[in-house]
């Protein structure tokens, strides 16, 4: 079905968002937007449009603290956020003033995550709060340094606890998935219980400035009660008072990378089983992208001719 794609991975559908009232009952308007049953892919890359690299990007350090056995990724998130601004602002998204929020820490601590991971590792996080209900989703690919995720606010699904799920496919391995509950409004702390329960190590997120975080992880040896005990300010200092070997400078990037065809493959199932409901009787519809939200117009047209040619 989809025979470049190394990987599909994750299905959240039914998990913690309810699709029901999304796909059988579309508005029969005009240039009506589809938003998809919330079946998030992490895409192999080479079908994606690729990252510009014109973009200056972000920067992430990475460093080994000598005698803590520790390693800190660091970076200041501004120009990522602005970015992500642009985004928002050229595909006519507004998540709530807290959603924002709470987007922007867990894009923080997910990019200082993933740098502190292998190169040849896909990872996507989807983050559910029942508080105000809504469910955050990253991906990133770290060969590319290409991040991306969105705000879901509608059709969360009602849940005891609050659910943080990390899925991850490194090389040509098949993907792992853990998921493990938390509690609060702070993607920070679901992070860090991540850690604990899945990684099962310590891993400590610091806000060291407005825009700037680190995350700092136990590694073999570890000095435990001081990471336990490490503050921000003691972070944001660390090379006065550590010996810090730098172990890399990575770039990471906003970028989806999705165009039209990814757009067909997500509407496809759909569209065999059921063209008149997708389209109704008009010539096209607009979807958004299910990990970044970006809109993509898709004419009937194309649609009959990309399930015909995959059939
Ligand atoms: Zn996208």
């Amino acid at each position: 079905m989809w025979p470049h794609s190394l990987t599909l991975v994750a299905t959240m559908t039914g998990e913690i968002s309810d699709p029901a009232r999304q796909n059988h009952h579309l508005p029969k308007t005009r240039g009506r937007l589809y938003n998809g049953p919330f079946a998030v892919m992490v895409w192999a890359m080479p079908e994606n449009t690729p990252p510009n690299h014109a973009d200056t990007g972000l920067e992430v350090r990475t460093h080994f603290v000598r005698s803590r056995h520790a390693l800190v990724a660091r970076a200041d998130f501004s120009d990522l956020f602005v970015d992500y601004y642009l985004h928002l602002g050229a595909q006519r998204m507004q998540p709530s003033p807290e959603a924002d929020a709470r987007f922007k820490r867990a894009l923080a601590a997910f990019v200082l995550h993933c740098a502190s991971r292998p190169w040849n590792e896909l990872t996507a996080w989807t983050i559910n709060f029942q508080q105000p209900p809504m469910n955050l989703f990253l991906t990133g690919d770290n060969s590319t340094g290409a991040v991306a995720g969105r705000v879901f606010e509608e059709n969360v699904k009602e849940l005891p606890e609050n659910l943080f799920y990390a899925d991850v496919v490194r090389g040509a391995q098949p993907k792992r998935r853990s998921a493990v509950a938390f509690t609060g409004g702070d993607p920070l702390v679901a992070v860090e219980e991540f850690y604990k329960q899945s990684e099962q190590r310590l891993g400590r997120f610091f806000q060291l400035g407005e825009e700037e975080f680190a995350l700092v992880t136990e590694h073999p040896d570890c000095d435990l009660a001081w990471l336990r005990a490490l503050t921000a300010e003691q972070v944001a200092d660390l090379k006065t008072t550590e010996t810090l070997a730098l172990l890399e400078r990575r770039i990471v990037r906003w970028h989806c990378g999705c165009n039209q065809p990814r757009m067909m493959e997500v509407l496809a199932p759909t569209m065999r089983q059921d063209p008149d409901e997708l389209f109704g009787d008009e010539p096209k519809l607009e979807i958004r992208c299910p990990r970044c939200g970006a809109r993509h117009a898709i004419t009937r047209e194309a649609m009959e001719a990309y399930v015909a040619e995959t059939a």
